[in-house]
């Protein structure tokens, strides 16, 4: 059994999370206390990091193909690519 560390509540392990500090030190807090300390509420800030990881994908993705395109198809086709890269960066980041 956990305890959060904010207001002493003891927690589920899937129910704690880990809140870094301003100062480095990592604490063990409820999802409540993560809302008051952050200012976001835990299901905004977990969608949040999910779209930024598929975006960080889909870009990774668009690079390789540019990489690919551009050795098999000539430089064209890496400008293209990295036009296209830029775009679902732009466009993915936006859609938050
Ligand atoms: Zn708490």
């Amino acid at each position: 059994m956990l305890i959060c560390s904010e207001c002493g509540r003891q927690l589920e392990e899937k129910e704690a999370l880990v809140h870094k500090a301003a100062d480095g030190s990592k604490k063990i807090i409820c999802p409540a206390c993560f809302e008051k300390l952050t200012g976001v509420d835990y299901r905004t800030f977990a969608y949040r990091k999910e779209n930024a990881r598929q975006t960080f994908f889909a870009v990774l993705f668009c690079l390789a193909a540019t990489g690919y395109a551009f050795y098999t198809r000539g430089w064209e086709w890496g400008v293209g690519g990295i036009v296209l890269t830029l775009l679902v960066y732009f466009f993915s980041s936006k859609a938050r």
